[in-house]
């Protein structure tokens, strides 16, 4: 009844389509929500199945239509709820003229507008440059509707062809409205050329950008991926070509040091796992330190013994002046290693104050045996981990000092000198001292276990020789295992010639001088032993003339001098203000003061005690950094004085009349020990007596009570001491007397002792 062709006026129910322009021609699809719209499509279906579609003006006003709409036929309706799918074919455009109904459907007059042609030839010449287009860019733009193209290229009119293009091409809304209200083929043909062109331009332009876009994507993930792929294939090929050898090298060398089987299966699995490590990570420089000190240590290496004892003295006496009875002891025990063949049980400890040569006698030792030579300090070790090692689970776990000790030596036998053992202190993380048993134990030390190492080794062929400086501070248990051997301080005539034949010579060649350069007279020596040094041994000496040495290489190269030389008189000048000065003796005979002799760390010094009273009420006043001992020793000296009041002609209430004060001077130095009782005795006795006392005499001794003297320690050091400062005559307690040949007898020769039993001898030997 409709056509494409020709005009007729009608009435017809209508629906509203929104989003979309139909156009005739074309196969419509709608989805129908609207209850209007469903009931004018059930209108249609029962008169002739023809109905108009409506266009919305604008996308969101339903009641504002545009002028022209299009005639279709329903060609396929299914009444789903709530959306009715319906499909028409649009048969001609149509100019609403008037509604007749908008209730409960829209009911239109219009009129039909079929198509107009008015040049035949232009419209053929359009349709071909139109087909051209489509060629060439058609394709892209109707791609997705292979039906379309179908249809296309089965052959259709302009007409149909503008229609058919005008409903698929993605053209915006206002233009496809165009395509609606013109009716005249030729003008839609030429707008239809110029959207093509323009929706291909924008393709194109599109197609640029996009592959633009693409290419500088694709081309930077190219780059970062290869340039990752180099990276790891660098790595790859550089670590594993230098891991190889360098596994090849620590497996030739673990091999060569002949390690205990299980050692050597444990090291050889490290490697393996060291292997498989890749070289950035963590563990991987873990494993390495690990294996680097396996093979660092000693695990069969070892050096050829010389069993000499006449070589051992040799050495002993070649380094070392003076220290008979010490080297005698060294060399029995000594000889007793060589003819077993073997470690002694007892291990040999040094004991004296610093710098008596204790270290260097060790060295010695271990130069006659034809043995490397290792010192590890304990001073200060309070872990037991300083021992035995931390386990390799810590963070910078490192061997114990036992360990690092055989690294440096290098050898299976070595000297191994553990020096200051009695300054082990032990806490919470665990005993050293115990460790330390274990390392010094033949049974034990066969298989010393390192926490580090983790399997054990073996100590048993290592000689090791202990020092301390006070016998009375080494752990019990560590005692019992020793062989002490005592060292004590050396006297001023012993420095001399220490230095005189070793410090000074060895100092010279230290430093590149010799002999015919540089002199020290004896009296300059002398007077830097007696006040530029203050010490058992003769360390500080060493250095004082290790700093005379300097200063005279100084001036040589400065001032162009051949020689040094430094006497007495120009000593001062090269080694500056003396620093200290012994106590001498007085020089006149006085009443309340008395010489006592002193045990230090430094050796032995002289004390004077001095005692005064004056009017009071009985009050004992002591000054002069005593020490509860010293305290005591006065109390019980008084108390002696006070009870043989009588006796030594002191009248009684003179203690009770005064206020009496004891005083020992010199210096800050804190003061304390028991062997000053009978100075004190004496001191007070003079005081109170009125009676002077013999400036020449010193005296050492504990009082008791009753006045008995008892024995004191370090005789040798107060002998020495009260030579120096010029006393003649010591009194010491008799059960001492055993103890006299300790002191030198160079000192022996110039004292007269006098060895007493009680308090009146003394005072009998003192008093003048
Ligand atoms: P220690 O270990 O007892 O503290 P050292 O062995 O370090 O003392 O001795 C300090 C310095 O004194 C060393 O240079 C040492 O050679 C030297 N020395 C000590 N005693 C003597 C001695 N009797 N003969 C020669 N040199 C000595």
């Amino acid at each position: 009844m409709f056509s494409n062709q020709s005009v007729i006026t009608e009435t017809l129910p209508a629906i509203s389509v929104r989003g979309i322009v139909p156009l005739p021609n074309n196969e419509i699809r709608l989805d129908v929500s609207k209850v209007e719209n469903q009931k004018a499509i059930k209108s249609a279906l029962d008169k002739n199945k023809y109905i108009v579609l409506l266009v919305n003006n604008k996308p969101n006003d339903d009641k504002d239509f545009h002028e022209v709409g299009i005639v279709a036929k329903i060609v396929y309706n299914m009444d789903a709820t709530p959306i009715h799918k319906l499909k028409v074919i649009g048969i001609t455009r149509c100019k609403i003229l008037d509604y007749l109904q908008t209730n409960p459907y829209y009911v239109v007059q219009f009129v039909t507008m079929p198509a107009e042609s008015d040049d035949i030839n232009e419209e053929i010449a359009s349709v071909r440059l139109l087909v051209e287009e489509l060629d060439c860019s058609g394709q892209r733009l109707l791609i997705k509707n292979p039906e379309l193209i179908g249809k296309i290229t089965s052959g259709v009119t302009a007409d149909v062809l503008t229609d058919l293009l005008a409903y698929h091409l993605p053209l915006d809304f206002n233009a496809k409205l165009k395509y609606l209200e013109t009716p005249n083929i030729g003008k839609r043909l030429t707008y239809m050329l110029k959207d093509i062109q323009r929706e291909k331009q924008i393709q194109e332009i599109e197609a640029e950008i996009e592959s633009k876009v693409k290419k500088t994507i694709s081309e930077n993930q190219k780059e970062y991926y290869l340039r990752e792929k180099l990276r790891v294939i660098q790595d790859e090929l550089g670590d594993k070509a230098k891991k190889e050898t360098e596994i090849d090298e620590l497996r030739e060398k673990i091999l060569a040091k002949k390690m205990p089987k299980q050692m050597e299966e444990k090291a050889l699995q490290e490697l393996n796992r060291y292997a498989s490590l890749s070289s950035v990570s963590g563990e991987n420089a873990i494993v390495r330190t690990y294996l680097d000190f396996i093979i660092s240590l000693p695990w069969s290496n070892e050096s050829v013994d010389t069993n000499d004892i006449k070589k051992a003295k040799d050495q002993l006496d070649k380094d070392h002046y003076g220290l008979d009875k010490v080297k005698d002891r060294i060399l029995e025990y000594l000889a007793v290693r060589i003819m077993t063949g073997k470690n002694p049980q007892a291990i040999l400890c040094l004991v004296g104050p610093p710098g008596v040569g204790k270290t260097s006698l060790a060295r010695s030792i271990a130069k006659a045996l034809n043995k490397q030579f290792v010192k590890q300090s304990l001073g200060g070790v309070k872990d037991e981990s300083e021992i035995r090692g931390h386990r390799r689970t810590y963070l910078g776990a490192l061997p114990g000092r036992i360990l690092q000790g055989m690294k440096r030596a290098g050898t299976i036998n070595p000297l191994f000198l553990l020096d200051e053992i009695d300054k082990l202190s032990s806490d919470y993380r665990g005993d050293p001292a115990s460790a330390l048993l274990e390392v010094l134990d033949a049974e034990q030390n066969k298989y010393f276990s390192d926490h580090y190492l983790e399997e054990p080794y073996d100590l048993s062929k290592v000689f090791f020789v202990t020092t301390a400086n006070y016998l009375e501070n080494i752990p019990a248990p560590l005692r019992d295992r020793l062989e002490i051997v005592q060292l004590s301080s050396y006297t001023e005539f012993e420095k001399f010639e220490i230095a005189r034949r070793h410090l000074i010579p060895k100092q010279l060649q230290n430093h590149g001088l010799n002999e015919e350069m540089f002199s020290l007279s004896d009296d300059a020596l002398m007077d830097i032993i007696r006040s530029y040094t203050k010490e058992a041994g003769v360390r500080e000496l060493e250095r004082n003339i290790g700093t005379l040495i300097r200063r005279a290489i100084k001036s040589i190269l400065m001032n162009k001098d051949d020689k040094v030389e430094i006497d007495k008189n120009n000593l001062v000048k090269w080694l500056g203000k003396p620093k200290y000065s012994y106590h001498r003796a007085d020089k006149l005979n006085q009443i309340g003061v008395a010489t006592g002799l002193a045990y230090t760390q430094y050796g032995g010094d002289t004390l004077p005690i001095e005692v005064t009273y004056y009017k009071g009420e009985g009050r004992v006043v002591l000054t002069g950094k005593l020490g509860d001992v010293m305290k005591e020793s006065a109390q019980a000296a008084l108390s002696y004085v006070k009870a043989n009041a009588e006796k030594l002609n002191i009248p009684l209430n003179l203690f009770k009349e005064n206020d009496i004060h004891i005083h020992v001077p010199e210096g800050a130095v804190p003061k304390d020990g028991p062997s000053a009782g009978v100075a004190i005795a004496t001191a007070i006795t003079s005081a109170f007596s009125n009676r002077s006392i013999d400036h020449k005499v010193g005296m050492t001794g504990e009082i008791t009570l009753r006045g008995r003297v008892l024995p004191i320690g370090g005789l040798r050091e107060k002998a020495i001491a009260a030579h120096r400062s010029g006393l003649t005559k010591i009194i010491i307690p008799k059960e001492n007397l055993k103890d006299l040949e300790e002191i030198p007898v160079s000192v022996l020769e110039e004292l007269e002792i006098i060895s007493v039993e009680n308090v009146e001898d003394v005072l009998n030997n003192a008093l003048i």
